[in-house]
């Protein structure tokens, strides 16, 4: 029996048609209740970002648990707006933001926008004049840290696309000297995603130092520093360790980033707080039988579970119908591709024509990113309170 999915729910289950996102509401209130808890222990502000996962009850659970909102589009801005998270806790993060949602944005008074270069800055001091407002910013700094994670999402190293690098710096204040229609409120870092070795950001707290110090010789001081996410779960005991440890993550904060009088410090967690909640609840096509190999062939694919096919991400996956009898296989997905693969060498459950099957921790970047290539239908939510 798994530890996730009782009889009565698996029952349930079956009044749906697969594959779907099965959403652990509790799960997810503790997560929450968790963050809120470490933010207020230590004086951090938590803002969650949204392109984790941007289902309406479970952006309206996060923002009831007190927890602030960061947005990388116009759209996600008015989605937190919608789902009750208010303008002064609304960061605007991203590196390509239109004219059109920078005016949104603008007209909409969100706290902070985070600048990843030099000409947004003129342009969003151009817009905010035009309309006659002030614009709150922060520079997003890139801070050359190595985050130690797959390099496709490590975004803090000088070469990534992210921020704006040390040897700019100069000529940013150039710029920001000549903007009247900005209030600067600090420095922004996000240097990748799915960090577990919480050393990173200790060796990211030092360096926000070194530059903060720089900034404040320039007459630029930080009413706010915000440390970004990033912050890991563990794929591999998503059932047991569900719990991100974000205790652990802002007492290394508060521990190696002292902050000053009426300073404020904020992170913006996204996978760790929606990672574990969600579930991919798929049934079996078929079995194919191979001379060295086996495979179960789920009706789920790399449209609705883009990860392991873009980051090798490991899911763990279950066969929830069959667990006493044992067998070793690969599980696949159902698009023409072989990198479509969930599992390999897998030993679990027995597979049947039929069977359910989970793959676990797939509420970050999972239904968010779902798509309709082969003209497939996109997976609905499905919600532990409502079956
Ligand atoms: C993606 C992103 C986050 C959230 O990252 P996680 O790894 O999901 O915690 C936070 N801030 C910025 C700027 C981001 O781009």
């Amino acid at each position: 029996m798994s530890q996730m999915i009782s009889t009565n729910t698996l029952r349930t289950f079956n009044n749906f048609e697969t594959p779907f996102f099965y959403y652990d509401m509790k799960v997810l209130s503790d997560t929450v209740a968790a963050l809120a808890t470490a933010q207020q222990k230590y004086h951090i502000k938590a803002h969650y970002a949204l392109k984790a996962n941007a289902e309406k009850r479970v952006l309206k659970t996060i923002s009831k648990g007190g927890i602030a909102a960061e947005c990388a589009t116009g759209n996600e801005i008015k989605l937190a707006l919608e789902t009750g998270f208010a303008p002064k806790d609304i960061f605007f993060d991203g590196v390509a933001k239109t004219d059109k949602e920078i005016l949104f944005a603008l007209k909409s008074d969100i706290a902070c926008f985070n600048c990843e270069n030099i000409q947004e800055i003129e342009i969003i001091n151009e817009f905010a004049g035009r309309l006659g407002k002030k614009a709150h910013i922060a520079v997003r700094v890139n801070p050359d840290v190595d985050a130690h994670t797959h390099k496709f999402i490590t975004t803090g190293m000088e070469e990534d696309k992210f921020g704006i690098s040390q040897w700019a710096f100069d000529n940013l204040i150039k710029v920001l000297d000549t903007c009247g229609n900005l209030v600067f409120e600090g420095l922004h870092f996000h240097i990748g995603s799915q960090i577990t070795d919480l050393s990173v950001f200790e060796t990211l707290c030092r360096r926000v130092i070194e530059i903060q110090d720089w900034f404040d010789s320039k007459g630029y001081t930080s009413a706010n520093l915000n440390l970004g996410g990033g912050l890991g779960v563990d794929y591999d005991h998503p059932l047991t360790n569900w719990l991100p440890d974000f205790d652990g993550l802002c007492h290394t904060i508060s521990e190696n980033l002292p902050i000053k009088s009426g300073q404020q410090i904020h992170i913006e967690p996204g996978r760790s707080l929606v990672a574990q909640c969600g579930h991919i609840i798929s049934r079996v096509v078929f079995i194919k039988e191979g001379q060295k190999k086996k495979f179960a062939i789920l009706d789920c694919g790399m449209h609705t579970l883009i990860r392991p096919a873009l980051y090798q991400a490991h899911h763990e996956v279950e066969n929830l119908s069959c667990v006493n009898e044992q067998d070793t296989y690969n599980v696949v997905g159902c698009v023409c591709e072989s990198s479509d693969t969930f599992a390999e060498n897998m030993k679990g459950g027995k597979p049947h024509r039929g069977d359910l099957f989970a793959i676990h921790s797939a509420g970050a970047y999972g239904q968010v990113m779902n798509m309709t290539y082969l003209q497939r239908n996109l997976a609905p939510a499905v919600y532990s309170d409502e079956i």
